[in-house]
This record gives structure tokens, sequence and C-alpha cells, in this order.
């Protein structure tokens, strides 16, 4: 069989991040970023082995920006694409796994777009220019939600009255599903059992934080919910704070929905708790060495939060086999995982401080010590991810039967 190659698309209101997977390779063969699309300014960096480029979209369109692929595709491919993988913010219900994208697929992202407004009306532009200029082969949607569509009933209600989840679809959804998910398969893999299998807490610790606990490879429980402001402390976003806080700095302050909104998801977290010096953890891990307070407390509240939410969602599992970090601060970040174990002892956990070490490259590996449960770094790479559920989906579709007409 030939090693099949899968285009996997983010597009953003302004931006439109891509890479071109091959089934067999750890690396993408093709990747890159155009930003600040809608504006004169908008450019395309990308990049493929050693080669670095960038090219103008000076009208600024998705769609200039997704045709500029086309020729890049052609000199790095040297062979058909096989499907294009679509992400997805918000699959609402609808969606337990990847999708090939039709039009009852279209309008359920539509139908699941005032649960993510910023997010799925500008992934369906993108699938729409991606349809236009990649014709005549699978287009797949892979959803972050999707993942988390396992959780039982008394982890995805909130205690409010019933007609708001039946009607509206209010209760807990769960995000960074692609992640979660991958990280907690590598997992089993480097600890030997078998393929998907294992009690996992996971934390992916990026920009955006979510914890998770991952049961045979199916999501149990999550910390965020309706929307990615639920749960852990991040960079910009608060995570959990008391749900009369709207009300209260309504009534005290005067702030309208759009203030208190914008402060809670790019005035809060890591930012807010620093006070305004970063919302970048290699900055606050800096500054608290040198004795900033607001730095100090800000990484504190992090892992304190961190290690909270891992506990809390440790009831979801029969057992723990063990915890995992991913996301550019679960991996990179020594200090942050040392003080938030340092909070789980009553698990057992504990952390091998030579093995806590980063080493050149980040290699997925173990870094508990002695008798602990396991403690695993373990990269992420949702693209991977993607490429992978795209096949599978594919691959699928090839053994069922072809229905018949009535
Ligand atoms: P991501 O969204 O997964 O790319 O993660 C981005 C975040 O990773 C940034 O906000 C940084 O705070 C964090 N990060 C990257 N490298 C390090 C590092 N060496 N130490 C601490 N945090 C890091």
């Amino acid at each position: 069989m030939t090693d099949r190659l899968v285009l996997v698309i983010n597009c953003g209101s302004s931006s439109l991040k891509f890479a071109l997977r091959s089934e067999s390779e750890q690396k993408p063969l093709l990747s890159g970023l155009a930003e600040r699309l809608g504006t004169a300014d908008g450019v395309m960096n990308w990049k493929a082995g050693d080669i670095r480029e960038h090219v103008a979209i000076t009208d600024g369109k998705h769609s200039t920006a997704m045709a500029s692929l086309l020729p890049l595709i052609e000199r790095f491919a040297h062979r058909p694409l096989t499907a294009v993988g679509h992400r997805v913010v918000h699959g609402g219900e609808h969606f337990t796994g990847a999708s090939l994208i039709d039009d009852e697929v279209l309008a359920a992202i539509e139908d699941s777009a005032p649960l993510a407004p910023l997010h799925n009306p500008a992934q369906l532009t993108g699938i729409s220019e991606a349809r236009q200029v990649f014709t005549d082969i699978p287009h797949i949607a892979i959803f972050d939600t999707a993942f988390h569509q396992s959780m039982p009933p008394h982890a995805y209600r909130y205690a409010l009255p019933e007609a708001l989840y039946s009607q509206h679809g209010v209760r807990r959804y769960g995000f960074h599903g692609t992640s979660h998910r991958f990280v907690s398969t590598q997992a089993s893999l480097l600890m030997g059992l078998e393929p998907g299998h294992g009690a996992w807490l996971t934390a992916h610790l990026g920009n955006g934080c979510s914890t998770c606990a991952v049961l045979d490879g199916k999501s149990l429980d999550t910390s965020m919910g309706m929307t990615p402001l639920e749960g852990l402390v991040m960079g910009t976003r608060s995570g959990d704070v008391d749900p009369n806080l709207h009300s209260h700095l309504a009534r005290t302050l005067g702030w309208d929905l759009e203030r208190i909104d914008n402060m809670l998801n790019r005035e809060s977290g890591l930012l807010g708790l620093s006070e305004g010096l970063s919302n970048d953890m290699r900055t606050l891990v800096a500054a608290r060495a040198e004795g900033h307070a607001g730095a100090s407390l800000a990484v504190e509240v992090f892992c304190y939060r961190l290690a909270r939410s891992l506990a809390g969602l440790a009831v979801a599992l029969p057992r723990i086999d063990g915890v995992i970090f991913t996301g550019g601060i679960g991996e990179n970040s020594p200090l942050v995982r040392e003080l938030t174990v340092r909070h789980l002892a009553l698990f057992g956990l504990a952390i091998d401080p030579a093995a806590n070490a980063t080493p050149p490259g980040n290699p997925a590996r173990q870094i508990q010590a002695g008798n602990s449960p396991a403690i695993l770094v373990i990269p992420t790479d949702e693209e991977r991810q993607i490429t992978e559920e795209c096949l599978a989906l594919l691959d699928l579709a090839a053994t069922q039967p072809v229905e018949q007409e009535a």
C-alpha cells in the first residue's frame, strides 16, 4: 500500500494553520501558518525540512491562502493527497468521532456554532474554501469535543433546570480531545500495556489548559465545560470562578457582559495573577526565580489548581496507571510538574528530580520516583492524531458494504 498523505487544516478567523502528514513519518512533510488574514498584511510562513519561506497574502483572503497551498503540496508531496482533515472545535452532541464531511455534517457544525461563536464559523469557511481547492478527495472533520462524548451524564450535566440542557444544549462538552486521546494512547505503548488500555489522568497545559480522566481509551470526565473557560487557570483565562461573579461585578462596578467576558477570557489567568506581567509560563518561571511576587503567586495558583483538578478527576477512575503531562508547559516545565505533583502526595505520587529535568529533544518518558504510580511526559501531536483518525475512517468506510437503495 502507498504511504498515504493527509493535509491537516486548522482554520481560525484570521489564520490558517496547515500540515502535510504522511502515514509513515513522525514529522510533517510541510507545515505552516497563514496569519493576519482579513488585512492587507496577510502572510503565510511555511517550512519543509530545512527550507523556510514565506508568501504574502496581500488580499488577505482565506481563499488565496488556501489556493497557495496547492503548488506547495505538489512540490513536496510528489503524489496525490488521500484526504483533508479539518480540525473543528465544537461538535456539540452530534459527533463521537471523525466524520466524512457532507451537507448533513456541515449543518451539524453550523448548529453547534452558538456554542463556539469564535471558532466554528471560521472553520466552516476553511472547509468550504478547501473543498473548492482540493476537489475529488474526502474531507473529514475531527472535533475537539468528540473524544469527551463518552462522558456519563453525572459528569457532563450541570445542576441547572433540565430545559436548559434539553432545549439549549447547556452541558459540559470538554475540549482538547485530540490531544488527550493521543497522549493516553501513547502512554499505553510507553508502559507496555495493551494498545489503548490503561487508567490515565492527563494534563494538557498549553495556552489553553485542561485535564481528563481516560479509561481504556474513553474520556470519563474533563475539566473544561460548555466552553473552554471552565476548569484550570490558563494563560489569560480564569478557569473556574464563582458563578455569582458576573452579577456581583454588574451590580457593584456596573460592568456589562461583554466587559466581564473579556476580563475572564483575555485579562485573567496567569496574566491577571502576575499583575499583568505575562501569560507565558517561561517568563513567569524566570521572574519567580528573581523574586517577582506576582509571578510566584501565578505559578503557585496554576499548579495547586491543576493538582486539585487531577485529584478530583481521580474519582472517575478505578485506579491510576499514570499521570500524563503534555502541551507547551506540560512538556517543557520541570518546575510546574514538580510543584503540581507535590500537592498529590496523597496518591503516592512522587517525581524523580533527575528524570524530571528536561532533556534536549524532550522525548516521551517516565519521571516518577521509586514506588510512585507512573508520571509521564508525552509530547502531544494533534496533527498526527488527526491524520490517523482520518485514515482509520477511510479504512472503515472501505470495509463497510455499500448500502443498497430500497
Ligand atoms: P502550546 O499552546 O502547547 O504551544 O503551549 C504554549 C505555552 O507553553 C506557552 O504559553 C509557554 O508558556 C509554554 N512553554 C513553552 N516552553 C516552555 C518552557 N520551557 N517552560 C515553561 N513553559 C513553556
